[in-house]
């Protein structure tokens, strides 16, 4: 009897490490970049000129989202590279739009979620679908694979965002011109692409093993 009840507390301990561990909480940390009435018109000549789209705000209707990999080394310098509402010295893309790149959320080595603008504002991440893509950026890059955390982040936010909007598909960067073929794509510059390799089949092979039970659809095949 003594041995039973001793063992009483050492369960609730368990417990309580279990509902306390870090890795089962969820939680978006607002850190904005700017948004101000440049960024907003930039946004809405985007979706004009590039997209093809009319329209009076600068918002999406997300039905993917994108996985990317920063290859930029902290959450820092990531923040002070989208926090202009202007590209600076990206030849390869100024051409296109000088509004300056960025994503909905950014994703520390550790797991940290941030949210760098609302969901549904729109961002400049993946030529051809920003209208309707949610971006995710991490923090890593071919010299730094993603790490356990941020699987487990990627995880539990697309599942938060896939109770908020009808999400059909979670491609990686690197997937994303084999949408160039479907109706879903709108880029109206044939020869605007560019090559990625981010965050690459490993990660986003995992990720989808998590999040099978959504029943996204698969990758159009080019
Ligand atoms: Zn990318």
């Amino acid at each position: 009897m003594r041995t039973h009840l001793a063992r009483i507390p050492s369960f609730f301990a368990l417990l309580l490490a279990f509902s306390c561990s870090p890795k089962a909480t969820f939680r978006i940390i607002d850190k904005p970049i700017t948004w101000n009435s440049e960024r907003e018109q930039l946004s809405i000549q985007y979706l004009k000129d590039r997209h093809g789209l009319d329209k009076s705000t600068a918002t999406i209707e997300p039905q993917m989202v994108v996985v990317h990999w920063t290859a930029i080394k902290t959450v820092e310098v990531t923040f002070d590279v989208f926090n202009p509402p202007t590209l600076g010295g990206r030849a390869d893309l100024t051409g296109a739009s000088n509004l300056n790149v960025s994503s909905q959320f950014l994703i520390d080595r550790d797991g940290t979620i941030f949210r760098l603008l609302p969901d549904t504002t729109f961002a400049r991440h993946v030529i051809g679908l920003n209208y309707l893509a949610i971006g995710i950026e991490n923090i890593g890059g071919e010299d730094m694979p993603l790490t356990k955390a941020q699987l487990k982040a990627n995880e539990l936010l697309i599942r938060h965002l896939k109770r908020k909007y009808p999400i059909d598909y979670v491609i990686g960067h690197h997937e994303y011109q084999n949408f160039q073929n479907t109706n879903l794509w709108k880029e109206n510059d044939p020869n605007y692409r560019t090559v990625k390799s981010d965050p690459g089949d490993k990660f986003m092979n995992q990720l989808r093993k998590k999040l099978s039970d959504l029943n996204l659809k698969p990758v159009p095949k080019l």
